[in-house]
């Protein structure tokens, strides 16, 4: 072997064993540096888009939320732009998104920066964690991404990902069990950069340490990984099982006038879907729903909201399923008249199809209006 072959063998055996005395979170962030996707907010370190990007990642797909943040970001480039737009604004950038308490807390706490903390987001995970819409995951992932503090940031992926490594077999339903993990992430944390570990903790999740495929052959940790070790990867994470979601029917009404003008009324300013518009529709029980399917020419049923408009209803058109966290809704959707309706009692009213397309609409309607009607 010739001199320069036998410096490279050597430098070759002097970073293997460097690489073998290597720590579980310095092998994960050296995989996270050189196989991470390259992900729009992964290009920034401005707090304000870390925020945005991490709230609206929270129970979404990356592929869908890609367009969004940019469509948001377009539309308030800045915390200030977001406290001075109207609500109803940052509702329409977030329509079909889901969860849109999301996109309320954030207008509220982009407000709650502006005047309290000049437009910047805090640096102390304490301040963070007073502001609308954080909690500790929100607040760890802007704390660490953004300001590189040591907080651990602990979702889904996450928990998945530290119970098998851990070989943790408590209930990560359970808030306890929730503490434990962040204990395990707090203490890997010390010795590399939080802002590097809890993003690859993240990817290994997304991308590796799969629900029910885990790729444990290519996994950068497996070495590491207890579950792994004792072949019970596939059996954890324990997670019991939620609640089964409640069923209602809802009888929604299409109704026009001969301007083809359609109803539109707004929710109520809490609770479900809040402040968002949608078409008119009411609770059903088995016979009304039986009497609606069994509808045919020249016969009709008459119907009254709570706000008393009468809606007379010739035929069910649609019938489709629409899943929230905890409710089922059935929805039969029907060609329906205004028979009735008390002027300035209704909280509806006939919109153009312009008015509709400026409105913020929840996602079911939505579907309805944009799918089944153009
Ligand atoms: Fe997940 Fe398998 Fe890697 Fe363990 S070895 S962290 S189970 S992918």
């Amino acid at each position: 072997m010739n001199e320069n072959a036998k410096k490279t063998s050597m430098i070759f055996r002097q970073e293997e064993e460097f690489f073998v005395n290597e720590s579980f979170e310095q092998v994960l962030c050296r995989w996270y540096e050189s196989n991470h996707r390259k992900l729009p907010w992964r290009e920034t370190s401005d707090p304000y888009k870390i925020w945005i990007s991490e709230t609206m990642l929270q129970q979404t797909r990356v592929e869908t939320v890609i367009p969004y943040y940019f469509r948001f970001l377009e539309q308030f480039p800045t915390v200030q732009d977001l406290a001075k737009a109207d609500e109803q604004q940052v509702l329409k950038i977030w329509e079909g998104l889901g969860y849109y308490s999301r996109a309320r807390n954030l207008h509220v706490a982009a407000k709650e920066i502006t005047e309290k903390y000049c437009g910047k987001l805090p640096y102390d995970p304490k301040e963070l964690l007073k502001l609308k819409g954080f909690g500790p995951y929100t607040t760890g992932a802007v704390a660490s991404i953004a300001y590189n503090l040591p907080v651990p940031a602990v979702d889904g992926n996450v928990m998945r990902v530290m119970s098998r490594i851990e070989k943790c077999f408590s209930d990560i339903t359970r808030a306890k069990t929730k503490k434990e993990i962040e204990g395990f992430v707090r203490a890997h944390m010390k010795n590399c950069a939080p802002c590097i570990f809890n993003q690859a903790l993240m990817e290994l999740g997304a991308t590796v340490c799969l629900p029910k495929n885990p790729k444990c052959l290519d996994c950068p940790v497996q070495k590491f990984c207890q579950a792994y070790q004792d072949g019970c990867a596939l059996d954890l994470p324990i997670k019991s099982k939620a609640k089964a979601r409640k069923k209602e029917t809802h009888l929604v009404f299409y109704a026009r006038d001969h301007e083809k003008r359609t109803w539109v009324q707004k929710r109520p300013n809490t609770g479900l879907l809040a402040n968002l518009y949608e078409l008119p529709h009411i609770l059903v029980g088995s016979q009304e729903k039986e009497a609606c399917r069994r509808l045919k020419e020249d016969m009709f049923l008459d119907f009254q909201t709570e706000d008393g408009v009468v809606f007379r209803v010739s035929e069910v058109m649609l019938t489709f399923t629409h899943l929230f966290t905890h409710i089922e809704w059935e929805l039969m959707v029907a060609d329906a008249k205004v028979l009735h309706a008390l002027a300035g009692k209704s909280i509806g009213e006939f919109c153009t199809p312009a008015e509709i397309e400026k409105l913020p609409f929840a996602a079911p309607f939505l579907k309805i209006i944009n799918t089944v009607f153009v």
